[in-house]
């Protein structure tokens, strides 16, 4: 299938659709074709920033004061109209990430709509109670907006982190201000529109530009009342604290060096697949949930490794349109080649072996864009660097074990704990790891994405705070009132 030709994008500002105010703008390059650019988009900065967030702090008494049912009857006006755009969606997603349209981008796009209309069913929801304080009392809870909300979102999933901030915090009776990444704003765009359709203007606003021209500006705005952000670890740090000075809330959903852990009893096919989807080689490994440290028990690990290894070297790597690319590029020459570094140092390491994969060819097709085949190290050590730092990119490292209680320490001996995988037939014993893995997000014998409605986000520094649920607006969207009221005469 055919790149597009470049577009000129605008984006939302109260309404209107808008140059940046100093006219400048920034080239997407698609990572499917070094040098192709596919989009022209506002380069912002604070002003930008400033008329943005005005239009949403204008927005917001008229937006908050709309019933919550009717506020949730647009959502889901929003979701029928992104399902019947999903091709569109998917394609603008593919070509600015790289993600294969077939395996990543559709059923993203898929995923974003089914959470729009999840949120838009759960406006009951936003309910208080009543205190029984005794006749001479009336005490009672509310559920309150918290003004504008700045969501400001990475490039490896573009729609449905947006739509993860976006959704509840409009549900909820907020404003928004979103922020999408440089290296993916075209999706996020498009999601923007067909949102404006529905909306009243400033309701949402979304400015495009560089983290430091247009994220921190957003982040230290005094009208923002509340920050939702995913990215870095060390971009949510810089964040937090300039929260602090100010008491705003912040979510803080973050990157991760994810375990998997194979059992004796689980030397199967069947694992071996869900090994190769819980690290995300389908999206070149750049999800925060990648299980990318992969612990094998020694008694199994050869075979183990083998049927790994002859599955990955199947994959097909190629054109993130291509309906028969399991796997598309990643995302930028900048993120290609810090992971080439990172392989660079896997092949030269000491004891380890290369059992797939390696550095990408310097000729041939998959030389023209920033595409990397999936990379297979064993023999890998917990403490080295590729076994401690968060690749990115279609990389995994596994690590034999032995003892029950040492992979269980090996797995916690990290600064993250974002999402854990445990391959393994005894129930209780997998049951007992999976509660005994510091992380927010595990599951047993599968290497799901997020389903709607599952509680989100990270232990340690993989994060703060919940999204994706009913939980996680209520607890990220909303700040609850008590009213008390004397009824003695
Ligand atoms: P990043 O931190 O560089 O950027 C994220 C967003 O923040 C972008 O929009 C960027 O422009 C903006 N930004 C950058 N510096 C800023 C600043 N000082 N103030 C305000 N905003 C700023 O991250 P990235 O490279 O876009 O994404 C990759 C990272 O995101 C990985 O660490 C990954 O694990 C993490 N991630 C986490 C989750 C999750 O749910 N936990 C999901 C996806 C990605």
């Amino acid at each position: 299938m055919a790149i597009a030709e470049a577009t000129r994008e605008k984006m939302l500002i109260g309404g209107q659709w808008v140059d940046s105010s100093d006219g400048r703008t920034f080239e997407v390059e698609t990572p499917a074709k070094r040098g192709k650019v596919i989009a022209n988009v506002p380069r912002s900065g604070a002003a930008d920033v400033d008329r943005a967030v005005r239009a949403a702090h204008a927005a917001f008494p008229a937006w908050r004061a709309t019933a919550p049912r009717d506020r949730g009857r647009i959502l889901t006006r929003i979701a029928d109209d992104l399902d019947a755009a999903i091709d569109e969606l998917a394609r603008l997603s593919a070509s600015e990430t790289g993600n294969a349209i077939r395996t990543q981008a559709r059923p993203e796009a898929k995923t974003t709509a089914d959470l729009f209309r999840y949120f838009g069913g759960l406006g009951g929801e936003l309910k208080g109670e009543t205190l029984p304080l005794g006749e001479s009392m009336f005490s009672y809870t509310r559920r309150e907006p918290l003004g504008v909300v700045a969501a400001i979102v990475p490039w490896n999933v573009p729609l449905l982190i947006s739509a993860w901030k976006v959704a509840p915090a409009l549900l909820a009776g907020n404003t928004v201000v979103l922020k999408p990444s440089a290296n993916a704003p075209i999706a996020a765009l498009a999601l923007a529109r067909i949102c404006q359709k529905h909306l009243p203007p400033g309701v949402l606003n979304i400015v495009t530009g560089t983290g430091d021209e247009v994220g921190t500006p957003l982040a230290v705005h005094p009208l923002v009342a509340k920050i939702s952000f995913t990215g870095h670890t060390e971009t949510g740090k810089s964040i937090l604290r300039s929260a602090a000075d100010r008491i705003l809330p912040v979510t803080l959903e973050l990157g991760g060096k994810s375990p998997q852990v194979v059992f004796p009893d689980a030397d199967s096919d069947k694992t071996a697949d869900g090994v190769i989807a819980a690290m995300r080689f389908a999206r070149q490994g750049q999800s925060c949930t990648a299980g990318s440290r992969l612990f094998v028990h020694q008694s199994i690990y050869d075979s183990f490794i083998d049927k790994l290894a002859t599955k990955v070297g199947k994959m097909k790597v190629g054109d993130p349109l291509d309906e028969s690319s399991d796997m598309g590029a990643i995302v930028s020459r900048q993120q290609f080649e810090k992971v080439c570094g990172y392989i660079a140092e896997g092949t030269q390491q000491q004891g380890a072996r290369t059992v797939t994969g390696g550095l990408p060819p310097k000729d041939g097709p998959l030389a023209e864009g920033y595409y990397i085949q999936p990379t297979v190290f064993a023999n890998m050590g917990n403490d080295w660097r590729l076994a401690r730092e968060e690749i990115f990119g279609p990389v995994l490292v596994a690590i034999p074990w032995t003892d029950e209680a040492d992979v269980v320490r090996m797995a916690n001996d990290t600064h993250y704990g974002l999402a854990a995988y445990v391959w393994c037939n005894d129930i209780a014993k997998a049951i007992r790891t999976a509660h005994a893995i510091d992380a927010g997000f595990v599951q047993i014998n599968q290497g799901l994405g997020q389903i709607v409605g599952q509680p989100y986000g990270g232990y340690k520094e993989s994060g703060l705070g919940r999204e994706n649920s009913l939980e996680g607006m209520l607890e990220g969207f909303t700040q609850r009132k008590t009213v008390t009221v004397n009824l003695t005469s």
